[in-house]
């Protein structure tokens, strides 16, 4: 039996109220407002980057078989352009923003001031395990705040690599590494944060909204969703399935939140559209995908269990148009397409989040956009492959979700000067550059006012007059206030 000293030390209630105690008290002496503490921490991220790139490299491999180029890309280089896009602008994000007065409080200059929450909670998910925990870190840090990050268990290898480094090159006084599962994210949920940023499924979204509404928390929930592509016809057929296959396969095989969930295209179009993600699949992965080193691994023995059923419900099994093989022991499962599963099947009814895409038959490329509002529910990112400017015009009006992409799947993650965030049931809140450093600020309205020009019509004793002269000072026009003057 373990001994209890062997025993990794818990992490409990008591354990989460004093780490929040100390952090509330560093932050309280000021130690995380400074430009000069910021620009320390996201230089010290940089450098982190670069001196440990091949240890990132092989957590991620343990975690889920990434492909070097995805880790060193999607997880590495994206957090390292967010570190210099804060340091680059964080000068200006930090300055105070002047804002128009109105005749009301004449003569008076008024501007909103960013000032860091507090002390705030990062939970992160394990599919892009180290920059979906480190990128809120970056707003969070270039905002000021002292911060808890608690990534996910799930990739243990990012997980305990993340603690070591952080605590090294970061100021442990402010930013904190806790890892652990459902029991240490209790504990840290109990505590009273500033503000909470959680990135995974909609389930633990609802707990973590229902912790943070007992402090009255706000919360920035990065959830997921069924992300829909429509593909129209008269387009560069090559291009849409190269583009598709990045999204969906190329990013960590599927297990990403903005990868397509789903294809909507015509009856007539989809035997081409087939043809071409077969053929570039092929192209990019070999005949047999299962032993391609492009290609992530399934998280774990549970997802991939997860995954193996939504293949074989009774409803599915034979509508496999391509793919469909699986190595249980080595956690793969090869690209798979799916033709016309019916709409109240396992797959059309839950997130895939994996290497399987179904594809959805209409009559009318138009009738589309009803599949997906008729669904429900706002999917955190939609995307559209069409020539047509009429359809892509409807298709920005009518379909709401976090985030669209027309003739491209998943790149607006990329685009720091666009919130990243969902809507609805894909979440609530944004992040990525400006919008990083806005989730986790105050925007706080300070009035200044000298004691010149002190109007006697706001004090009593009251009068029909004042009223008036009230009024027309309310509503700002000159001609009103002459009125008023007039009687
Ligand atoms: P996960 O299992 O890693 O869980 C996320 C976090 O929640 C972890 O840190 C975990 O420890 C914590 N957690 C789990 N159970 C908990 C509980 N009972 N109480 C408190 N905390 C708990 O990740 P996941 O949920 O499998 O992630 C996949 C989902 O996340 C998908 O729906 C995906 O679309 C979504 N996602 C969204 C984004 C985004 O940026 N919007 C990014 C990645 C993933």
């Amino acid at each position: 039996m373990e001994s209890e000293e062997m025993k990794k030390p818990v992490f409990d209630q008591e354990a989460g109220s004093l780490l929040v105690k100390e952090l509330r008290a560093n932050f309280a002496a000021g130690k995380t407002r400074s430009y000069d503490w910021r620009v320390a921490q996201l230089k010290g991220m940089i450098k982190m980057m670069e001196d440990h790139e091949p240890e990132i490299l092989t957590a991620l491999r343990d975690d889920l078989s990434k492909p070097e180029l995805e880790s060193s890309i999607y997880e590495i280089a994206l957090l390292k352009n967010s570190c210099v896009l804060a340091l680059k602008e964080l000068k200006q994000w930090m300055m105070p923003e002047k804002a128009k007065t109105s005749l009301t409080t004449f003569p008076s200059s008024a501007e909103t001031v960013s000032e860091p929450l507090g002390v705030v909670l990062i939970i992160s998910a394990w599919n892009f395990p180290f920059l979906l925990s480190l990128d809120p870190v970056v707003g969070a840090i270039a905002a000021g705040n002292a911060i808890v990050l608690k990534p996910s268990e799930i990739a243990p290898a990012t997980s305990s690599l993340l603690v070591r480094l952080v605590g090294q090159y970061l100021d442990s006084s402010c930013i904190r590494v806790v890892e652990g599962a459902v029991p240490e994210t209790s504990a840290l949920l109990d505590q009273k944060w500033d503000k909470i940023l959680y990135t995974g499924n909609g389930r633990i979204g609802r707990i973590v909204m229902a912790a943070a509404a007992k402090h009255l928390t706000p919360v920035v929930l990065e959830l997921g969703g069924k992300c829909p592509v429509i593909v129209d016809s008269g387009i560069n057929l090559r291009v849409t399935a190269r583009r598709i296959i990045m999204g969906k396969w190329g990013c960590n095989n599927g297990q990403a939140c903005i990868s397509p969930d789903y294809i909507i295209t015509t009856k007539d179009y989809t035997p081409k559209l087939v043809d071409a993600l077969k053929h570039e699949l092929e192209q990019f992965y070999g005949k047999n995908p299962l032993e391609s080193k492009d290609l992530s691994r399934i998280v774990n023995s549970n997802h991939f269990a997860r995954l193996s059923k939504l293949l074989d419900d009774d409803k599915v099994s034979g509508k496999i148009v391509h793919g469909g093989a699986r190595d249980k022991t080595n956690l793969k499962i090869a690209p798979t397409i799916l033709l016309d599963v019916p709409r109240d099947s396992l797959i059309m009814n839950e997130e895939i989040f994996g290497p399987l895409l179904p594809i959805i038959t209409v009559d009318k490329v138009e009738d589309s956009f009803n599949v997906i509002n008729s669904s429900g529910t706002k999917p955190l990112a939609a995307y559209l492959f069409s020539n047509n400017k009429k359809l892509k015009e409807q298709f920005v009006v009518t379909v709401s979700a976090g985030g669209l992409v027309v003739n491209d799947t998943a790149v607006h993650l990329a685009v720091h000067s666009l919130p990243f965030g969902g809507v609805g049931e894909s979440g609530m809140g944004a992040y990525h550059g400006k919008f990083s450093f806005d989730t986790f600020s105050h925007k706080k309205a300070v009035l200044y006012r000298s004691f010149a020009g002190d109007a006697p019509l706001r004090y009593p004793p009251y009068t029909s007059k004042k009223i008036r002269l009230m009024k027309a000072f309310l509503g700002g026009s000159i001609v009103g206030i002459i009125r008023a003057l007039l009687g």
